[in-house]
């Protein structure tokens, strides 16, 4: 069920359909840990329901979905893939939430038309062909582990045009990259305001972790003497303290794990937004919510933001973890059109636009599914 919600675009399915969204296993939808792809999912869910389908969302308990009933699942929540090590062997705990979730969508699969995964854990993929129902998995990140790209790579194979990722880029660091369908991200654009006449802070938005690299953007901040607003959920506390302790007199401020509109509402004053990771980022979706404001952006170049920032015209695109280059490239924000930003974001990353190519994956997946017997 739906709160207030237009309807985005007519549907390019033959007739509508019934969903089961199976979330993240590594934490509540709304806690910020399950990172982009948490807005992944409610942007799909948002635009599948303004177009006639029906569907249903699984999830660890406390989760939270803006105006979506969701069937809360208990138990013990997985590791992040991307804390482990390539060759660690996959494993889970006892009382699994991953485990217990997919029983649920054992007993229940019949009622529906098609699974859609979004959990980049090794188990989805094991059982797509102890199924009935066919499935469909967003895969979320690039590749992290030798055992979750034999069975993702193992799923693209058997199932073709059932594995889909958000760009080119992240499908690359996959051996099958061919194999995957790129279906890039989308928002809701009404839920982002345009700001043409900026304070003088810049913003760092995301999970901190290691892989996103935020000690860069502080450090970077620092030697710019631009104040820096961090917004995220504080994921790795040791990490986060390590930078406070590094930068005792960089000019940053932690405003806390913020709901959209909080987040926009202080995003769309800042005069640019540093992307800092230094894994290969397999989109970036806080990216396009800052051009949505009309805010440019500074990334390295590496992974998906090369597929969304136009260089010296929405951002910068920089040597990959050159502290030198984002102090050029803040120096150069002035050369940006804020008004390019936020039309950029109007052309690529409507949810309009993401619904056309979710549909058609999602037509694929249906037609090419094979048949038993
Ligand atoms: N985000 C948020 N509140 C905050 C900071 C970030 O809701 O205070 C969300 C943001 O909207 C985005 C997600 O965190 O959807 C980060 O996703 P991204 O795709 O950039 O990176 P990921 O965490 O998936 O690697």
């Amino acid at each position: 069920m739906l709160g207030s919600c237009s309807v985005l675009g007519k549907s390019v399915l033959q007739k509508p359909l019934k969903f089961l969204f199976v979330s993240t296993s590594v934490g509540a939808l709304g806690s910020g840990d399950g990172g982009g792809v948490e807005l992944t999912l409610l942007n799909t869910a948002r635009l599948l329901v303004s177009r006639g389908h029906s569907l249903h969302v699984v999830a660890p308990k406390g989760s939270r979905l803006d105006g979506i009933t969701v069937t809360e699942i208990d138990g013990v929540l997985q590791v992040p893939a991307q804390t482990l090590s390539r060759a660690v062997p996959v494993t889970m705990p006892e009382n699994s939430v991953l485990g217990n979730m997919w029983n649920y969508v054992r007993q229940v699969q019949r009622r529906f038309d098609l699974i859609i995964n979004f959990a980049y854990d090794w188990l989805p993929f094991y059982l797509t062909p102890f199924l009935t129902t066919p499935v469909a998995h967003l895969v979320s990140m690039g590749s992290l582990n030798d055992a979750m790209d034999d069975v993702i790579g193992r799923v693209a194979t058997q199932y073709p045009h059932s594995v889909g990722v958000y760009t080119r880029a992240q499908a690359q660091t996959f051996a099958f990259a061919d194999a995957c369908v790129p279906l890039g991200s989308g928002l809701d654009l009404a839920r982002y305001s345009f700001c043409e006449t900026p304070d003088s802070a810049l913003c760092w938005l995301g999970r901190i972790s290691p892989e996103k690299g935020l000690e860069d953007a502080v450090a970077a901040s620092q030697a710019a003497n631009i104040p820096l607003k961090i917004m995220g959920q504080i994921q790795n506390e040791p990490y986060f303290r390590q930078i406070q302790q590094a930068f005792p007199e960089a000019p940053f401020e932690y405003l806390g794990f913020l709901n959209t509109d909080q987040m926009q509402n202080i995003v769309r004053r800042c005069r640019g937004l540093l992307v800092t990771s230094h894994w290969v980022e397999a989109f970036g979706n806080v990216l396009i919510e800052a051009l949505a404001c009309g805010v440019p952006v500074i990334a390295y170049q590496r992974g998906g933001p090369i597929e969304i920032v136009r260089n010296g015209e929405t951002g910068w695109l920089v040597q990959p973890d050159s502290v030198d280059g984002l102090v050029t490239a803040i120096q150069s924000l002035d050369q940006i059109d804020r008004n390019a930003c936020r039309q950029q974001a109007e052309q690529e990353f409507s949810l309009e636009a993401l619904g056309d190519r979710t549909e058609a994956w999602f037509d694929a997946v249906l037609k090419f599914w094979p048949r038993v017997g």
